[in-house]
C-alpha cells in the first residue's frame, strides 16, 4: 500500500482568473467580479452550465503561506481569537485550494463572469462545481466572527439578503438595516436564544427569515403576520426586548441611507426575570 502522505498528486489549471484586483490583501471580503477564463480545450465541459446561477469555484491560493496552521480572522476581525486553519477558510493552509461559491451571470465561450470571487488576478483555477438545492443547510452552527468595520457587516448582510430574497426591494432594505441594529444589541443574528416577530410586509418577513435562518417551529424563533399597514418588527432575546416600528412613508432612498431614528421608531426593554 502507498504512503499517501508521500504522494504526489497531479493537477493542473483548468483555467484563470482575471480580475481588476492583483492584491490579496486589496481583496473586499465577499469578493468581487471576475472573469473565469478556460483553456479552450475545455470547452466541451462547460455544457449546459448555463442551467446554473451558482457555482462553487475551486482555485490554488499559490502566494500563501503552507506551514501556518494557526490564524487569528483578522482580516475580519482582529478581535477574534485564533482558530485552526481547518476550521477557517483562510488562504494560509498546507494546500492552498481554495473554495468560493459565486455567482454566475454570463459566459462566453470559454469565459465565465462570475460575481462574489475572492481570487485574485491570475489565479489558477482547479475546478468548478455546481452549486445544487441540496447544498443548503438553513440554519447551520458556526462561529460569530462577525466584520469590525459596520460598513463591511452592512454589504455583506445586504448581498446575503439578496441572494435569499432576490430583488432589491424596500422589504430587503429596512430588513438589512433593522439586522444590523439588531445585531449591535443582541449579537450573533442565528443565536437559537434570537426570536424574531414580524407584523407587515412579506418581503421583510421573507428577507429577516434569511439573515436570521429562523425558523417557524424546531425551535420556534420566527412568527409573522402579514398586514396592509405598519411593519413592525420585535426581536428578543433572554428577556431583552427591540421593537422597530418603521416610521409611515418611508422610501428606499430613505430605507437606504437615513439615519437609524429617521426611519425607525425604537422601543427598547429589559424584562427582569424572563427566560424568554
Ligand atoms: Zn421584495
Amino acid at each position: 500500500m502507498n504512503d499517501v502522505f508521500n504522494e504526489t498528486i497531479d493537477i493542473r489549471p483548468v483555467g484563470h482568473v482575471e480580475s481588476h484586483c492583483g492584491n490579496p490583501e486589496a481583496m473586499p471580503l465577499g469578493g468581487r467580479q471576475a472573469v473565469i477564463r478556460l483553456r479552450p480545450d475545455y470547452e466541451p465541459a462547460l455544457l449546459r452550465i448555463r442551467e446554473h446561477s451558482h457555482l462553487w469555484i475551486l482555485t490554488w491560493f499559490h502566494q500563501t503561506k503552507r506551514s501556518i496552521l494557526r490564524v487569528r480572522p483578522s482580516k475580519v476581525n482582529p478581535d477574534m481569537p485564533e482558530y485552526g486553519v481547518f476550521s477557517l477558510r483562510s488562504a494560509a493552509r498546507p494546500n492552498p485550494i481554495a473554495l468560493t461559491l459565486v455567482t454566475l451571470y454570463k459566459v462566453d465561450g470559454c469565459d465565465l463572469y462570475v460575481s462574489g470571487l475572492d481570487a485574485v488576478d491570475g489565479t489558477p483555477v482547479l475546478d468548478i462545481k455546481p452549486y445544487f438545492e441540496e447544498d443548503i443547510v438553513f440554519s447551520p452552527l458556526t462561529p460569530y466572527i462577525p466584520p469590525s468595520d459596520r460598513d463591511t457587516q452592512a454589504r455583506l448582510l445586504r448581498g446575503q439578503a439578496l441572494t435569499h430574497h432576490g430583488e432589491a426591494c424596500l422589504g430587503l432594505e429596512l430588513g438589512v438595516r433593522m439586522a444590523l441594529l439588531a445585531e449591535e444589541r443582541f449579537g450573533q443574528l442565528q443565536s437559537p436564544a434570537l426570536a424574531i416577530s414580524v407584523a407587515g410586509d412579506p418581503c421583510l418577513a421573507d428577507v429577516l427569515q434569511g439573515l436570521t435562518r429562523a425558523r417557524l417551529a424546531n425551535p420556534p424563533r420566527f412568527s409573522f403576520t402579514a398586514s396592509e399597514g405598519a411593519n413592525v418588527v420585535t426581536w428578543s432575546k433572554n428577556g431583552r426586548t427591540l421593537r422597530l416600528s418603521v416610521r409611515p412613508g418611508v422610501d428606499l432612498a430613505q430605507a437606504q441611507s437615513a439615519s437609524p431614528a429617521e426611519i425607525f421608531l425604537l422601543d427598547e426593554n429589559i424584562t427582569p426575570g424572563s427566560g424568554r
